[in-house]
């Protein structure tokens, strides 16, 4: 007799769908954490906390890397543990200063692959310009862990006429995409699958802090960042008309996708709206500023191919949609389920 393939409902237990970064997650967060934590600084619901400390505005921000495998086409755990924690802070405008890094190691790891990794962790680092100035170290039995886990803590300052909140998009405002999307996502599962597809695709992860400076430089008008990580540039734009109850609306025509990301989420029936990425950045700007700080990311090496897809609208609140490539507008909404775990 055949198991019935139906999904199990998400009812008493953590499922890999609620490590997606799309509507699981977000279910997770606010039943069990935020019901528990409540305070205004986590009810912002940003990628980092700002606080304030003797009149001094400290960004603060922690993130787990369970990515498999631990290296990969453009990267791998080490330097995308300083990359997701460094975009991270920059996202609230902050200079990133002072990383800690903590590291779960199952018991069998090879120390030459450790090292490895802890050298290109120390490169990413020296390359964004923090340091790594605290961590811990635990090792677990062999089969309780997959190799290496690693967390990474992150501490930089905001300017005093710097603010960034997703609860700031207006209607009108324009939404800017620092590149294309899909890169990091599909590379992990390239490798991790040993698929080839036509063209190399390798993972897009970088620090972004020195291209927000470079948009900030160019306008004060910026309302809010941020980095489409898990859940893709779906969740983000989800995110960003949740917390400012605007809509979104965008234009399938002006998101860039390399031919050869796009080729591979065709193959395997994916979406690169709902694809990872490392080294990519959304920005709500005022209608005003749109151009100016669009010509200043695309006079940075990680933003040469940015671009205008879309607007801010009031007129469905809370809601993203897309005018399609062939015409008619849909729903995009957030990323349900599990698509491609463990990819970050
Ligand atoms: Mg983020």
């Amino acid at each position: 007799m055949t198991a019935c393939p139906l999904p199990l409902p998400a009812g008493d237990r953590v499922l890999l769908g609620h490590g997606s970064g799309g509507k699981l997650s977000a279910d997770l967060l606010r039943d069990v954490f935020l019901a528990a934590f409540r305070n205004p600084v986590l009810a912002r619901l940003d990628d980092q906390a700002i606080v304030s400390i003797n009149g001094l505005r400290l960004a603060f921000t922690t993130d787990s890397f369970v990515v498999k495998p631990l290296f990969f086409p453009g990267g791998d755990i080490g330097s995308l543990a300083v990359h997701g924690t460094v975009n991270d802070l920059a996202m609230g405008g902050a200079q990133p200063l002072y990383l800690s890094a903590a590291f779960i190691i199952e018991e069998g790891l090879p120390i030459s692959v450790l090292r490895r990794v802890v050298a290109s962790l120390q490169e990413a680092a020296a390359g964004a310009g923090v340091t790594v100035v605290t961590g811990d170290t635990k090792v677990v039995e062999k089969g309780s862990g997959d190799g290496l886990f690693i967390n990474t803590t992150g501490l930089g300052v905001v300017a005093d006429t710097v603010r960034l909140s997703a609860d700031q998009a207006r209607p009108g405002d324009r939404v800017l995409l620092s590149g294309p999307i899909g890169d990091h996502g599909i590379a992990i599962l390239a490798q991790r699958e040993g698929l080839e597809f036509e063209g190399s695709i390798a993972s897009d992860s970088a620090p972004l802090h020195t291209l927000v400076a470079a948009m900030l430089a160019a306008s004060r008008d910026i309302r809010c960042l941020r980095d489409p990580t898990r859940g893709g540039l779906s969740s983000t734009l989800n995110e960003f008309a949740a917390q400012a109850q605007v809509g979104i609306e965008i234009d399938e025509r002006a998101i860039p996708v390399r031919e050869a990301v796009r080729g591979a989420c065709e193959l395997l029936g994916l979406d690169p709206l709902y694809v990872a990425n490392e080294g990519k950045l959304v920005a709500v700007v005022a209608p005003g500023a749109a151009e100016r700080v669009l010509a200043a990311m695309r006079g940075h090496p990680l933003g040469r191919e940015a671009a205008l897809i879309g607007t801010v609208t009031a007129v469905h609140p809370r809601l993203v949609t897309m005018r399609t490539v062939v015409g008619p507008t849909r729903i995009v909404d957030m990323l349900s389920g599990d698509q491609l775990p463990r990819i970050c």
